[in-house]
């Protein structure tokens, strides 16, 4: 297939965490490839480049957006248990705190134009059975729903480690059964646990979006693909099996030693096309 219909049909979508944490200030870069779409991940509630729920900063950051011509299409959620933002947490009252932090990212979504909001329904340090997991798991879903249907924004429940996977991701969305909510596929994720491609099979037409990166198949290294041992052939391949077609959003963080931000935007870029190549190749 053409170049250029591929590159409409998945198009390249960065998440912000290419970037300094939690600053966005290399969007020129963004720019410069032509990357036109990203997800924000403020990380932290004082994001120097985007304090949700403010309205200057927002402001700011949607100006920042324009001059570039990025167009923030997700938001991921605030998710860090550390910082007391996990919305499945032991605590009740560490839960109610992170679910009220984060219906906020609805409005948040509205007002920066973002379709979907990913969120982390599960915490892996916390010894729970599936099944409570998954009621934790639907209770936060079932708050959070409420702003996600006054603003017409997604819920993408991200797939984390073994006992948060496609299949009890599949088991939450057919109990809670609602048009606003799919699936945002980890690739790197889910070859931690499985493999990306059996993974990405299970999803079906609930697959909202992804996020796209490489590891060593032991750790968690958000690595850009090609520099570790996912098999992208075979993923390629089962996304033209999915059918989806859509934003390919790359959420690769860590930097080779000396590599500079602007090196490391342009090497993502680069794992896109070699991607599409890919992808053109199974299409064929
Ligand atoms: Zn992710």
């Amino acid at each position: 297939m053409d170049l250029a219909v591929l590159k409409k049909q998945y198009p390249m979508g960065l998440a912000s965490t290419a970037m300094d944490l939690d600053d966005f200030g290399h969007l020129s870069r963004y720019a410069r490839n032509g990357i036109g779409i990203l997800e924000a991940t403020p990380i932290v509630t004082d994001n120097k480049s985007w304090k949700v729920g403010n309205e200057q900063s927002t402001q700011a950051f949607i100006n920042l957006c324009r001059k570039y011509r990025v167009r923030p299409n997700s938001i991921h959620a605030f998710y860090l248990a550390e910082l007391g933002h996990d919305m499945t947490d032991v605590d009740p009252a560490v839960r109610k705190k992170a679910i009220e932090l984060n219906s906020g990212m609805f409005e948040a979504a509205a007002e920066i134009g973002a379709s979907y909001v990913v969120v982390h329904l599960f915490n892996e340090k916390v010894r729970r059975s599936k099944g409570e997991s998954l009621f934790y798991a639907k209770e936060a879903l079932l708050q959070l729903l409420p702003q996600a249907e006054r603003t017409g924004t997604s819920i993408a429940v991200e797939n984390l480690y073994h006992d948060w996977t496609i299949e009890q991701i599949n088991k939450l969305l057919d109990e809670v059964n609602h048009p606003l909510v799919g699936i945002c596929l980890d690739v790197g994720h889910a070859a931690l646990y499985s493999t990306a491609q059996d993974e990405l099979a299970l999803c079906g037409n609930r697959l909202l979006g992804f996020h796209i990166h490489d590891n060593g198949l032991e750790d968690d290294d958000h690595l850009i693909p090609f520099r570790g041992k996912i098999d992208w052939p075979a993923v390629c391949s089962a996304l033209l099996k999915n059918g989806y077609q859509g934003t390919l959003m790359y959420e690769s963080f860590s930097r080779e030693e000396g590599e500079t931000v602007d090196q490391f935007i342009d090497a993502c870029y680069h794992a896109y096309l070699k991607m599409l190549e890919l992808l053109s190749a199974a299409s064929a």
